[in-house]
């Protein structure tokens, strides 16, 4: 048997592009803004997790340009050895400092980081009890862990209690959570999840990718939008969200963090993160200290949306934040909404399993602190218009 054979004979992608209805991997021309070029059109972007704009904010390019002329362009090993930068430290201590933990750890990917600190931390005995939506690097990071998994019913805290009453008093427990669910924008109960799990001796730890820079006063996420900041164990975050560029970081207790750094093999087996990435996330991070007024505007473009959206009769689940999923429960119709998105001038998201449970298909929307009214007010109409022609409202 030719391992190969699977690769030739599988056809699916090629059928979708025939058909018109392949919306993977669209090639963008442009910088990451509210309007993007693909295939030299312009289009409005409706799917993007740059929340506050970041990633052309003069001060954060200045920062990354400033990084590669005095660092260059890479580190040229891991962070273990050869390639561990001073401003690679400097950015830990920033971020304990901002998310008002012992220590910080920094990390090449967001990816990366939930590989490394459950496979660290979780033995083949410990068990990880996820919510059933957890991003999917959450789920990697357990099998590479090779750790025991119970799942509970999405953001249902009497499930995971249910799953906690079952666990052995001896084995080590970690709830991960997502604090904003990445693919339906509503946010996990985290004083609920606590209370458990305290209950049950378990720790909790909250990957808050798409909940740092947009939920709480100081944009410090999840934890900080319910006020638990010193409850949650362990914070986890990325850079390719509101921090514009790319990296990640978990935030906690200074013996933990020092635990993780030692034993996380993405961290020791891969090089560390870029000089222009580090400087960047650490620029961004300034601003969003300095400029609240982009997660107010954020905050008021996405109540726009999620009114524009129920009004015209759209499904948007339980979608609290910038994230907000149009439910049309169908994966051709999810398709044939995203060709004619793009044929109104809308770059959105088709969402279909195993992303989303197999009847949960949807387009992904999300939104930036940078859209413009007529930007939103053009998105609204285009939705209306490609829903009203598929029949979905
Ligand atoms: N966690 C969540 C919730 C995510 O949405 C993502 C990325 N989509 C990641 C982790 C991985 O982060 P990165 O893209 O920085 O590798």
């Amino acid at each position: 048997m030719d391992l190969f054979d699977k690769c030739f004979s599988w056809q699916e992608a090629e059928k979708a592009k025939e058909a018109g209805i392949y919306f993977l991997f669209r090639k963008i021309e442009s910088a990451q803004g509210p309007e993007v070029v693909v295939n030299g059109k312009k289009l409005i972007m409706a799917g993007s997790n740059n929340y506050l704009g970041l990633t052309s904010h003069p001060k954060v390019k200045e920062a990354a340009i400033r990084a590669i002329e005095r660092y260059g362009t890479g580190c040229a090993g891991s962070r273990f050895l050869n390639g561990n930068l001073d401003i690679i430290e400097e950015l830990e201590e920033k971020l304990a400092r901002f998310f008002r933990k012992e220590a910080a750890l920094v990390f090449a990917t967001g990816y990366q980081t939930n590989l490394g600190i459950i496979s660290a931390l979780l033995g083949r005995r410990d068990v990880a009890i996820l919510d059933k939506y957890d991003h999917a690097s959450i789920i990697d990071a357990c099998r590479l862990a090779m750790c025991q998994v119970k799942r509970f019913k999405h953001n249902d805290v009497e499930d995971l209690k249910r799953v906690l009453e079952g666990l052995p008093k001896d084995v080590g427990k970690l709830v991960i959570v997502d604090g904003v669910f990445s693919m339906e924008g509503d946010i996990a109960p985290l004083p609920d999840i606590l209370r458990v799990a305290r209950e049950y001796g378990a720790r909790v730890m909250v990957d808050d990718a798409h909940g740092i820079g947009v939920l709480g006063k100081g944009g410090r996420g999840t934890a900080e939008h319910f006020g638990v900041e010193e409850e949650v164990d362990l914070i986890m975050g990325t850079y390719s969200k509101s921090l514009a560029t790319i990296g990640g970081f978990v935030a906690g207790p200074k013996k933990v963090i020092e635990y993780i750094k030692h034993f996380a093999r993405p961290l020791i087996f891969s090089a560390a993160i870029a000089p222009p990435l580090a400087a960047a996330a650490s620029a961004a991070l300034d601003v969003i200290v300095e400029e609240p007024e982009r997660r107010e505007r954020l905050w008021k473009n996405t109540k726009k949306m999620l009114e524009g959206f129920k009004r015209l009769g759209f499904d948007t689940g339980n979608s609290q934040t910038p994230i907000i999923p149009i439910i049309i429960g169908n994966m051709e119709k999810t398709f044939r909404m995203c060709g004619l998105l793009e044929k109104y001038g809308v770059f959105a998201n088709p969402v279909v399993p195993p992303a989303t449970p197999p009847g949960r298909e949807l387009i992904r929307t999300s939104f930036m602190a940078t859209h413009t009214e007529e930007h939103l007010d053009h998105i609204l109409w285009a939705f209306e218009k490609a829903g009203r022609e598929l029949g979905i409202i």
